[in-house]
């Protein structure tokens, strides 16, 4: 596109679309970067539509003029998806389309347990909605106050309570989804069984806005339990927190919700940074699981329904030798205390100075090996790195992270030379994980962070399946150019 071609479409859009279309670079500007300022790209403009009829008609325009479009939902993702990608200067802008003023709630059947919201509406928005009817919507993540239903679809979403309730994919029953071309395809069934023909649904659920636009969701919703207890064991190491683990589905079955994996440095990051927290055993260990026990029935003797069941597994733990010590939650400040030595790592490793992430998927007992094999090899390869290492171990997910291995903080200098350290560090953890049939993205999707990574290790044929799910269902390549898939024609890559 010219220039002279690019502000005569501007004024086409500005004019076809008034009130709902910004232009201005200062408008644009939060729209154009991820929240962490690592990703930034330039657009034609950014479209806030209302409802699903605007989008359509956003779509069906683009489709027309040949403009690519950027679905958007809270910006909060780790992949630079929700962004334009800093190469598409002097290539045809794209329309960045928020989807955040899209967020009602339509529809709240307590009886089939589900509630159908639409793309925009913040996660914490949607399990609030549940918990006022009595219901969970059990999806949670730390990012819930500015995540969207829409972006934890087109990512599939992890997070804390997928042991017990999965992610987000197996979480939604149905979407409506806007196509490319502009039309809308309604396929918000409140279903638990239909098996008629491809499943559309999957398609959309992961695609990271490259097959077209999610405007709304059915949402399964479950019981809201009548009481949680929450732990964190000392374990010797990850081998011990796999036995913790086998032993807690054992003996609780369904009421084990949530099973974490920390090291003590994660520990003493948080105890470093974060204001008012605490290690609530006597004794640092090498490793620590978080471990949270829920229960439904009587809210009478609820609580000590779930404090029993958690005291029975830890006594069964000890006398086995798998657990040296633990603290349990019997008030809810303790349960948030001991839930936010979690939750902060990420903030503490990012306040302690720069990062290198990996988000990985292993099977599970295969994650002890993992951890001691790449250990190793990390600490024989860059002793100037710091393994972070923490996760959803019931999920064989770690987020098997590096920081400087010297503490304080680093000039300029020091800060480049660890961030060189990224592609090859990535390289080493990757192909680690690639040989124990593990995943290089767990839950935070490929956006263009882990595009190119990707394809790398997926074999041939299922790229080529993937490509040509994308020209079936974007034939002219207008959605999310440029993420998930490589740009290059697959037929052409060595
Ligand atoms: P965005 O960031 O806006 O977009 C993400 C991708 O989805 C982009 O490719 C975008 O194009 C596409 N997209 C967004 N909306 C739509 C739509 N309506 N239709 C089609 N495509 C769309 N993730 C986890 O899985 N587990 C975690 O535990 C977790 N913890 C996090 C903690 C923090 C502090 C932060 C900042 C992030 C965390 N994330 C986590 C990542 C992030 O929150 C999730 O990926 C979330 O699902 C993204 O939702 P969003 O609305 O912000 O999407």
């Amino acid at each position: 596109m010219t220039n002279n071609e690019g502000s005569a479409t501007l004024v086409s859009l500005r004019s076809a679309y008034a009130g709902r279309v910004w232009t201005e670079p200062g408008e644009m500007a939060p729209f154009l970067s991820d929240w962490r300022g690592k990703w930034k790209g330039p657009a034609l403009a950014v479209a806030q539509p209302a409802n699903t009829d605007e989008v359509a008609q956003l779509l069906a325009w683009c489709h027309a003029h040949g403009v690519a479009v950027v679905p958007q939902g809270g910006n909060t993702g780790l992949s630079g998806g929700s962004v334009p990608e800093a190469g598409s200067v002097g290539r045809r802008l794209p329309l960045l389309l928020s989807l955040t003023r899209l967020n009602r709630v339509r529809h709240l059947d307590p009886l089939n347990n589900t509630l159908v919201v639409e793309a925009g509406a913040t996660l914490q928005q949607v399990q609030d909605v549940a918990r006022e009817a009595g219901l969970l919507f059990p999806l949670s993540l730390a990012a819930e106050g500015s995540c969207t239903i829409g972006g934890n679809l087109a990512t599939n979403a992890g997070g804390v309570q997928v042991l017990r309730y999965g992610n987000a994919r197996e979480l939604c029953l149905g979407l409506e989804v806007v196509t490319p071309e502009g039309e809308v395809w309604n396929g918000l069934r409140t279903l638990r069984k239909d098996n008629t023909g491809y499943d559309l649904r999957d398609l959309y659920i992961g695609s990271e806005g490259t097959l077209g636009v999610i405007t709304a969701a059915v949402l399964k919703l479950f019981p809201l339990p009548a009481a949680q207890v929450v732990a964190l064991v000392a374990v010797q190491g990850p081998d011990a927190a796999l036995q913790l683990l086998t032993l807690a589905q054992q003996r609780t079955g369904a009421s084990l919700t949530a099973f974490e994996l920390l090291s003590d440095t994660c520990m003493s990051l948080v105890l470093h940074h974060v204001p008012g927290t605490r290690r609530p055993l006597a004794e640092a260990s090498p490793w620590y699981v978080l471990l949270e026990v829920s229960v439904h029935g009587d809210k009478e003797d609820a609580q000590i329904r779930a404090a029993q069941t958690m005291e029975d597994l830890l006594e069964a733990a000890m006398e086995q030798g798998v657990v040296t010590d633990a603290a349990l939650s019997t008030t809810l400040a303790q349960f948030e205390a001991l839930w936010a030595l979690r939750e902060n790592i990420s903030e503490a490793q990012g306040a302690e100075g720069p990062t290198i992430k990996h988000d990985i998927a292993l099977p599970i007992s295969r994650v002890p090996e993992f951890i001691a094999r790449t250990d190793a090899m990390v600490g024989a390869a860059f002793p100037q790195v710091r393994q972070v290492t923490f996760g959803h171990l019931g999920d064989g997910n770690l987020h098997y992270n590096a920081s400087p291995a010297a503490t304080g903080p680093l000039d300029a200098a020091a800060k480049a030379a660890f961030l060189a350290l990224e592609g090859p560090l990535n390289r080493l953890v990757h192909d680690a994980v690639h040989a124990l049939g593990g995943s290089i993205s767990a839950e935070h999707g490929l956006g263009v962070l882990r595009r190119d990574e990707s394809a790398r290790y997926k074999a041939p044929v299922e790229l080529r399946l993937m490509q040509r799910i994308k020209a079936a269902l974007d034939p002219a390549g207008l959605m999310n150019p440029a993420k998930l898939l490589p740009e290059t024609p697959l037929a052409h890559r060595p």
